[in-house]
């Protein structure tokens, strides 16, 4: 059976693809499936924009289509920038600008409250229309200095204490092991496959 991930990064797909592995689902990207819907993301939670992006690619082909939505979210700050994460401090910033600027608004809040998670909620829709979602989250504490290579955006200063290290100084494995897009992938397959 095909899931199509609404997604139009490649390297997405075959993690996912990997995480199916003997369940009788198979990972198709958009571009292998040949949909390239233009999707707003205007959602105002996490579980909204992948429900928005997955039903969007679902009405064009009628298939099992999977779409994910994920962000960092800082409990001193209610949350933000949560699903603004990509676009915080402007669409063409850099991440070093974004860490900076986090660093400004939390230059009153004591070290112990500089607490945040990673979200990611991802939805599917079934063939029938029928949809859910799961969420899965990694809590962590966050880093002044950027610390590590690996990984993307915001992990140089996301420190999981448990690790004694950011999730960008983690090798790629232990880091889905934990993550809140690992987990919320675990969970999206087991009730995918029930
Ligand atoms: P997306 O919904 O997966 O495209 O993620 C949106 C944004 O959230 C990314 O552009 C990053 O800024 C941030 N983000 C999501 N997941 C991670 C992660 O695992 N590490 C670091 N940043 C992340």
């Amino acid at each position: 059976m095909r899931l199509i991930i609404a997604t139009g990064n490649e390297d997405k797909v075959r993690e996912i693809d990997e995480i199916l592995e003997g369940t009788g689902f198979e990972a198709i990207s958009m571009e292998q499936a040949g949909f390239d819907p233009d999707i707003v993301e205007d959602g105002t939670t996490f579980e909204e924009n992948a429900l928005k992006k997955a039903m969007a690619v679902h009405e064009l082909s009628g298939e099992y289509v999977m779409a994910d939505d994920s962000g960092l979210c800082i409990d001193a700050l209610d949350g933000a920038p949560g699903i603004y994460s990509a676009r915080f401090c402007g669409e063409d910033s850099t991440y070093e600008e974004k860490f900076k600027k986090i660093f400004e608004m939390l230059a009153d809040v004591p070290e112990e409250q500089r607490t945040a998670q990673f979200v990611c909620a991802i939805a599917v829709v079934r063939p029938d229309g029928a949809s859910f979602t799961v969420r899965g989250e990694c809590r962590g504490v966050l880093h002044e200095k950027p610390m590590g290579e690996n990984g993307f955006g915001y992990d140089p200063i996301f420190y999981v204490p448990e690790f004694g290290m950011t999730t960008a100084q983690m090798e790629p494995e232990v880091k889905n092991s934990i993550s809140h897009r690992g987990r919320a992938l675990r969970a999206m397959v087991e009730k995918l496959t029930v």
